[in-house]
């Protein structure tokens, strides 16, 4: 190591990272509790392996470090190194707030909210989650270097499960998501640990490792009463600034080809869908031409989500094919589905809602940018930022809700929930659109301008495809309607063949026919 401090960093950077690649490629994929359990298993295993490892010096490690001299300076191991410390650690906070401030940061950040919404726009999710496992390991490589010049020894015990388990504690502390909670976290359980080891022996009269208890009662209480960690606090105090608009005259991002009006774009050929017993989607059979606008209604439960579901590659299906312009889509995932331009929005609105109105919208775009996570954390994403932000707000101001963009999208009611999920779909310039009741929650108002928003998209070129309760909305907007009764294919038709069928109104009524 003496040869070259910077050689053993590159070194230690891509030893970890390379290894990082390794376990998360094994590993995360595990949902739930099992990830977690992994890592801890994964960090048991190779800590015993190095610790047996005759070249490295078994449990007493690397001995003699010499001290890191930068340009001939000493840093030594008192102040010199900790002012590297802290250039270390502040490059690393800004690296990672400018990621996720960022297209690929913002994918990152919609993990909290389950993989279904991103992977429909076009994210992958097990990239995302791979790319912060290697983040992680090249801050804890870089944080190793820094430490074996600190103690100018490196052995195995520093980095037992118990530490892991201490920087998870900083972390929940602080606050999960917060890139400087992590820094109020660590802090805090810093000074809390040195006045605790000198206060709790004098408390109880003998000495021991009591403020392990402390810090477990402190874990429950900020957990169930803090989840959001102590920097929400913090954060309170500290006005949020609107971005800045800065993105007028941006080039806009580039658009896919559409077909041409009459193209036969959708062809959904005997779809099923079985939950065990229950065949949600029996069969089903409808075709929709580019330009057109069809509705698929039935009465609650009667699998027009599951559709929806099957045709975007949120389920798989039980049998049957979906094309989507002559090529079979079954079975490919949902952003691959999304690369094609077919977007959708959900029964259940599913946002980022930590995150703006414009953020969420932006999300959409996520497949028409570019900038990777190297590019972002060094900020050379703005000029492809400010183009997507250009879209995010066009989309908006189209459904009428640019004046709203620098709200918390967790703030708004549900029909602007709605809104912006359908913003957010056009961000992906779709070719089909896909919409779970979007006219559920809007005042009557709010249903008339959407209404006027779809028939506007359709006048563009637009098909759409709609899944309505409202029976008023659906008629005046679409061009045929299917109909759906517990799975099955009730009929098919003009808005008023639809009306005028006794079937349908039966279905509806709920009266047998
Ligand atoms: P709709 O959107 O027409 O109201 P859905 O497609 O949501 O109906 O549901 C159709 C049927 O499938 C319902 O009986 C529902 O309970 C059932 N269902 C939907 N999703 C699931 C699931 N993930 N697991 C089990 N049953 C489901
Ligand atoms: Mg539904």
């Amino acid at each position: 190591m003496s040869a070259s401090p910077w050689l053993a960093l590159a070194l230690g950077i891509a030893l970890a990272a390379g290894a990082a690649v390794v376990l998360g490629a094994i590993t995360l994929r595990m949902s739930g509790h099992y990830l977690p359990l992994a890592t801890i298993a994964w960090g048991l295993a190779l800590n015993y392996t190095m610790a047996n490892m005759e070249w490295l010096g078994k449990y007493d490690g690397i001995l003699g470090i010499p001290t890191l001299k930068i340009l001939g300076y000493d840093t030594g191991s008192g102040r010199g190194l900790h002012v590297l410390i802290w250039v270390f650690a502040l490059l690393a906070a800004l690296a990672c707030v400018h990621l996720l401030d960022s297209r690929p940061g913002r994918a990152i950040r919609s993990l909290k909210s389950g993989a279904t919404m991103a992977e429909a726009m076009g994210i992958s999710t097990f990239r995302a989650k791979l790319t912060v496992f290697v983040i992680a390991a090249i801050l804890a490589a870089v944080s190793g270097w820094l430490f074996a010049f600190f103690q100018r020894t490196v052995n195995p015990s520093p980095f037992s499960i118990a530490k892991g388990i201490e920087y998870l504690f900083m972390v929940v502390l602080g606050g999960v998501g917060h890139v400087w909670g992590a820094f109020l976290g660590a802090g805090v359980v810093r000074l809390l640990e040195d006045q605790l080891q000198k206060l709790l022996p004098a408390l109880i009269g003998t000495s021991g490792s009591f403020e392990t208890i402390v810090f477990g009662v402190i874990l429950v209480v900020v957990l169930k009463y803090a989840p959001d960690g102590l920097w929400s606090f913090v954060a309170r105090w500290i006005p949020r600034a609107d971005r800045v608009r800065d993105w007028e005259g941006a080039a806009p991002l580039p658009a896919r080809e559409k077909p041409a009006a009459g193209e036969l774009l959708l062809q959904v050929q005997a779809v099923r869908k079985e939950f065990g017993g229950l065949v949600a989607v029996n069969d089903i059979s409808f075709d929709l031409r580019a330009g057109e606008i069809v509705g698929l209604i039935g009465p609650n439960g009667a699998g027009k989500s599951t559709t929806f579901n099957l045709v975007t590659g949120v389920l798989s299906l039980t049998s049957g094919k979906v094309r989507y312009r002559g090529e079979d889509i079954a079975g490919l995932p949902s952003r691959a589905i999304a690369r094609r331009g077919i977007s959708r929005t959900f029964q259940h609105v599913k946002m980022i809602p930590e995150m703006t109105v414009l953020e969420n919208v932006a999300l959409g775009g996520y497949l028409r940018g570019k900038s990777g996570t190297l590019k972002a954390m060094l900020r050379l994403d703005r000029a492809e930022e400010k183009r997507l932000f250009a879209e995010a707000e066009r989309q908006l101001a189209r459904i009428g809700m640019a004046d709203r963009m620098h709200e918390l999208a967790g703030n708004l009611a549900l029909g602007p929930q709605r809104l912006m999920e359908i913003a957010r779909a056009l961000c992906t310039d779709p070719a089909l659109l896909l919409l779970d009741e979007p006219a559920a929650g809007l005042r009557h108002k709010e249903k008339q301008a959407l209404g006027d928003v779809l028939r506007q998209l359709k006048g563009e070129g637009m098909s759409l495809l709609l899944v309505e309760h409202d029976m008023d909305f659906v008629m005046g907007l679409t061009d045929r309607i299917v109909v759906m009764e517990f799975g099955t294919h009730l009929m098919e038709g003009t808005p008023a063949e639809v009306q005028a069928s006794p079937k349908v109104r039966a279905a509806y009524l709920g009266t047998e026919h």
